[in-house]
């Protein structure tokens, strides 16, 4: 039976659900929000009120006042009311130290029941460990976000976005929208495309970044632009990626990139001051090579040490078959010490192994220096080669030593995880500890093995560094393409805990290099004309040096928060299939639709 609905009329909120404090106690107060729990005690009935701020327990009491009490009956799990009442401090053993607004209750004079609500799918104060299905929570999003967890982390993505408003204009950078409907961008990812109607056969791309626009505010003598950006990347899709994200996006003129650094830390700075945390400054700063010699990735967690050991020395000359083709080929042998790790059993060790060969190595060999030496590589490679790994690689006594051999890039990618992998169950890393730094001098071209040909590592529009000029032509001009993998590019990442928060480079402003770059990549002039040829164009009128940067807001957050499901830092995001489970998008369009954008759908 429906149940008859109060009207709000104009009543007004006095305070929010998580606001009162024993130092109310006796004033009268209207709140308003959710029920989140009702319990029953005959003449007593609790209810707790929640809404964005926290909760707050009310207090029906049938002496006080009969008709809210019998009213308090009525009302289910997340209906909405109104209540007024007045303000106690609760007895001393009834405080709740969990809630901020433990000390008191708000006994209730009133109850206005506004809405009711259907029994929610899933149950929203549910332990995390007992949460339903993120596909239900997803589907009812609106329901999910009501949950105090993600009310918190929606909040502090809207607090870390005004403070980067707040600070970009207080460095004079002017924010500029740059439009969505264009033409492809060079990111590297697929375009999502939209379909023009009034251009037959024709299709806009939606931005991968602002790439190319924000240059064209430079070339413009917009001078220092910043904008938070929606970018949409049509990529297969991993557990921590959206295909549509958001980024602090700049760029300015007359760039160098100490200037990058020091505006990208002074912000850095600031906005872990909304989790408390102090950032050291300047950031440290490791090469691209180093960060891959020491770590094995280009975004290395500085929060633990655990570095990559060379263990080349200890083996050469050996004729144990993995290692002998290693080096032959002229890959590596490394390993890593796990402090204190002789404890690893041999079931963590086969799970270790089973991460270093997700990353491609044939196997992960071990030494563990226990009360006796213990190895996988005893056997092959006998007791004292076995010692002069281990003390090769630094290990003392009670350590375990981990070790891959084979091709450079598989080297550091599995011990890279390792590290990680080690880190994490090894519980090296303190809770509430930041490390930022900045990887810089990337490579400006990456080989592709399967085709043969090169891409660049950033995008086809970042600088050489200044003393790579020369070689540059030489490897484009003289056919000397053994240079390709020599050059730098005046590109940086920004790290935090080993997530990429923001990247970005300076920018090729002139014309003969950009030309240099196209042709490197295989772009013929024709086709360079025919993707960029307003941009090339651009360049030959005055183009300023000039420089910038994207810092990705949800990576940002999940460096600030420590969350690593992305998903769970912005409002409405999409699944790892790039669905949206709520309006079930993406969904077929009807065909006056389809006909007026020329557009036919061929059964598969
Ligand atoms: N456009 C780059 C990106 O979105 C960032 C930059 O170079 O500024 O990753």
């Amino acid at each position: 039976m429906p149940i008859n609905l109060d009207h709000l009329g104009e009543l007004e909120r006095t305070h929010s659900c998580g606001e009162l404090r024993a130092g109310d106690a006796g004033r009268e107060v209207v709140l308003m929000g959710w029920v989140a729990v009702r319990r029953d005690f005959g003449p007593l009935t609790f209810v707790d009120l929640r809404d964005r701020d926290g909760l707050t327990q009310i207090v029906f009491d049938a002496e006080d006042a009969p008709d809210a009490h019998a009213r308090a009956k009525e009302v289910r799990g997340e209906y909405v009311i109104a209540v007024r009442g007045r303000v106690e401090v609760r007895d001393s053993a009834a405080h709740n130290p969990k809630l901020p607004t433990g000390e008191i209750e708000v006994r209730a004079l009133e109850l206005l029941v506004l809405n009711e609500a259907r029994t929610p799918p899933f149950q929203l104060d549910a332990s995390p460990d007992k949460l339903a299905a993120e596909e239900t929570r997803l589907k009812y999003r609106y329901l999910d976000l009501r949950r105090p967890y993600l009310q918190r982390n929606i909040r502090l993505r809207h607090l870390l976005v005004a403070e980067i408003r707040g600070y970009m204009n207080e460095q004079a950078f002017t924010e500029i929208e740059t439009p969505i409907l264009i033409k492809s961008t060079p990111e590297g990812a697929r375009d999502y495309v939209v379909p023009s109607r009034l251009h037959h056969g024709k299709f806009y791309a939606l931005p991968q970044s602002p790439q190319i626009f924000k240059q064209l505010c430079m070339i413009a003598g917009l001078d220092k632009y910043y904008q938070i950006a929606r970018c949409f990347r049509d990529e297969d899709l991993r557990a921590d990626r959206q295909p549509e994200f958001t980024q602090l996006d700049v760029e300015f003129s007359f760039a160098t990139r100490e200037q990058v650094y020091r505006l990208i830390e002074g912000l850095y700075v600031r906005v872990f001051r909304l989790v408390g945390a102090e950032l050291p400054q300047p950031f440290p700063r490791l090469s691209y090579a180093e960060a891959m010699r020491r770590y094995g990735v280009d975004k290395p967690d500085l929060r633990f040490g655990m570095e990559l050991q060379d263990l080349r020395a200890a083996v050469e000359g050996t004729t144990f078959a993995p290692f002998a083709a290693a080096l032959e080929k002229r890959g590596e042998v490394k390993g890593l010490v796990v402090k204190g790790g002789a404890h690893l059993s041999r079931k963590q060790l086969d799970e270790l192994q089973e991460v270093a060969k997700r990353y491609g190595a044939g196997a992960l060999a071990w030494v563990k220096l226990g009360d006796e030496l213990s190895s996988s590589l005893l056997k092959a490679l006998g007791e004292e080669a076995v010692t002069r790994i281990a003390s090769q690689a630094g290990a003392e006594k009670n350590d375990a030593v981990l070790v891959v051999a084979g091709k450079a890039s598989v080297v550091a990618a599995s011990l890279g995880a390792l590290r990680n992998e080690v880190a994490r169950r090894e519980k090296l890393i303190k809770p509430n500890t930041f490390a930022p730094l900045w990887v810089t001098e990337f490579p400006m071209f990456e080989h592709n093995e399967d085709d043969g040909r090169y891409y660049a590592m950033h995008h086809p529009f970042t600088s050489p560094v200044d003393e790579d000029l020369v070689k540059f032509e030489r490897a484009v001009e003289g056919g000397e393409t053994h240079l390709f993998g020599e050059i730098r590019a005046k590109a940086y990442d920004t790290v935090v805990n080993g997530i990429e928060v923001a990247g970005g480079s300076i920018r090729i402003h002139r014309r003969d290099v950009q030309r240099l770059v196209f042709k490197a990549l295989g772009l013929t002039e024709e086709k360079a004309r025919e993707r960029f040829g307003f941009f090339l164009d651009a360049l030959e009128y005055g183009t300023p040096p000039h420089g910038g940067i994207a810092a990705g807001i949800e990576r940002t957050l999940m460096a600030l928060t420590g969350i690593e499901n992305i998903r769970d830092l912005m409002a409405f995001p999409k699944t790892a299939s790039a669905a949206d489970l709520m309006i079930d998008a993406p969904g077929p369009i009807d065909n006056h639709q389809l006909d007026e954008l020329y557009i036919r759908v061929v059964e598969e």
